[in-house]
């Protein structure tokens, strides 16, 4: 290991020790000392938004509405709605009493884990990281974050906005790549919040398991959508591209392939392209130019996306629109393969990219078979007009979050929890969800003093003890 690095495992060893003993003493942190916190880093987040935007295009060229919108908003939005909440969150919830425990009471109270340690990718690499933090702060912990060392101008103004607003004993952010993420999970963190893909997520499970660390796994993979044959197949295309297209497809849900019933196949492969042109080439400039097209984020990921659609072609796959790249300028065009197999990578894979693999059925019986041979998936998309078919697909099939006739929103609903299952992630988040998830719940149970009315509980037991 060179010297750089070295400096940098100390650095994390002595935050992490001043951050165990800071997190002693905000245990018994109150809602207005949380929410004086998070109202002081609101402020001068929205103080640096434009900084924020720039740094988001330069790392990924994300247009400043997108940036906005899907960065910047949503952090602000899950700060406010952990002001708004955080009171209610805290309070002790009392349970009731069953009669054999009647002099008894009980109650769930909600204390802060600890030292958290925040892993963050490099898709969405501002709220990805801030949305977490907020909630670690809210639920009273203190944080290690690390970002995405691909996205390096992010992480450097989450950087200057953390070590502005906290002391290092309270947050800190490690910036680095793999050695500093190996390095900090070598500590006993009270909990692990990462984010990205699973086969990262096994090896931060693997590490936590030594410190027996809680964890949550916000991760990825494949997010089928079903088009049943009765849809409204303008308003559909119109989304799916929307959800596909969004940052460039680099979206953890967005939807990965598609599964449209054969009676529409044709219709809806030029339903989807009209859309294409309707949003990203409305002025006809060619889709390359669109300001809303982010781009991929580094070659290596180019590259990747690249060795998917000439694997697709050699094995025989049709492209039906794209199918050209520009390296130098990171810029994959929209491509839409039709005739696509189980052996081609591009139905393999999780894609991270501006590719959208079409397979037909016949009957939702084999679209849920289909979408059962792959690992449960982080979201799930249906889109029918039938209440039927709507029914019969969500009831038998699995998957983190499913939304019906939309695609992506389900993620921005505050109210709903937002995760995967197993290989798509552990755990929940989004408000109270990640409230919870940074928190202990600790059940309290207090006996009323110099009740003895529990001696049947001890011994020498008679047959009526059972009955406890
Ligand atoms: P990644 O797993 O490669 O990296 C994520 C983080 O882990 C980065 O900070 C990276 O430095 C660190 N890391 C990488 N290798 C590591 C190792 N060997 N040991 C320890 N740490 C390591 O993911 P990514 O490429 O940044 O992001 C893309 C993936 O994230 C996709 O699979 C996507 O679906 C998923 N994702 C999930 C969500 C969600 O909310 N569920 C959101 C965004 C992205």
């Amino acid at each position: 290991m060179n010297t750089v690095v070295n400096t940098t495992i100390n650095d994390l060893e002595r935050v992490f020790q001043k951050q165990k003993v800071k997190a002693i003493e905000w245990r018994t942190s109150t809602a207005k000392e949380r929410i004086h916190r998070l109202k002081k880093l609101q402020r001068y987040m929205l103080s640096h938004q434009k900084e924020i935007e720039q740094a988001l295009h330069i790392d990924l060229r994300k247009h400043e509405v997108e940036a906005v919108m899907t960065e910047i908003y949503v952090a602000n939005k899950e700060i406010k709605e952990c002001i708004k909440h955080l009171k209610g969150w805290m309070k002790p919830k009392y349970v009731s009493t069953p009669l054999p425990l009647f002099t008894t009471s009980g109650k769930v109270v909600y204390e802060p884990k600890g030292v958290s340690l925040i892993i963050a990718p490099w898709n969405y690499p501002f709220f990805l990281q801030m949305g977490p933090f907020v909630n670690a702060i809210a639920a009273g912990n203190t944080a290690i974050l690390k970002p995405s060392e691909m996205t390096p101008h992010v992480s450097s103004i989450v950087k200057k906005i953390i070590s502005e607003v906290f002391e290092e004993e309270e947050a800190y952010v490690a910036e680095g790549g793999v050695e500093v993420s190996t390095a900090l999970l070598e500590m006993p963190f009270d909990h692990i919040y990462f984010t990205g893909s699973p086969q990262v997520g096994k090896i931060i499970m693997n590490a936590a398991a030594k410190n027996l660390s809680s964890v949550t796994l916000e991760l990825g993979g494949k997010s089928p959508v079903v088009v049943d044959k009765k849809v409204n197949q303008k308003d559909a295309a119109k989304k799916i591209i929307w959800g596909k297209l969004t940052n460039m497809g680099q979206t953890c849900v967005a939807p990965d392939y598609l599964l449209v019933h054969e009676e529409i196949e044709k219709e809806f492969l030029d339903a989807l392209q009209e859309s294409m042109q309707k949003m990203y080439n409305a002025d006809g400039k060619g889709i390359q130019q669109a300001e809303a097209l982010s781009r991929i984020v580094n070659e290596r990921h180019f590259d990747r996306i690249v060795g998917i659609i000439e694997d697709a072609i050699v094995k025989g796959a049709e492209v039906v629109c794209g199918g050209t790249w520009d390296r130098d300028d990171l810029y994959i065009a929209p491509t839409i393969l039709r005739n696509v197999t189980e052996d081609m990578k591009v139905m393999q894979e999780e894609i991270f990219g501006p590719l959208l693999p079409v397979n037909t059925y016949k009957t939702l019986e084999e679209a849920i078979e289909i979408v059962d041979r792959r690992e449960k998936p982080l979201a799930y998309y249906i889109f029918s007009k039938s209440r039927r078919a709507q029914k019969y697909l969500l009831n038998h099939s699995t998957a983190g979050s499913t939304a019906i006739n939309e695609t992506i929103l389900q993620v921005a609903h505050p109210h709903l929890p937002f995760g995967g299952v197993n290989n798509s992630g552990i755990g929940k988040a989004n408000g109270y969800y990640s409230f919870l998830e940074f928190s202990n719940q600790r059940s309290v149970l207090k006996q009323k003093v110099g009740l003895t009315n529990m001696s049947m509980l001890y011994p020498p037991y008679t047959p009526f003890s059972a009955t406890m």
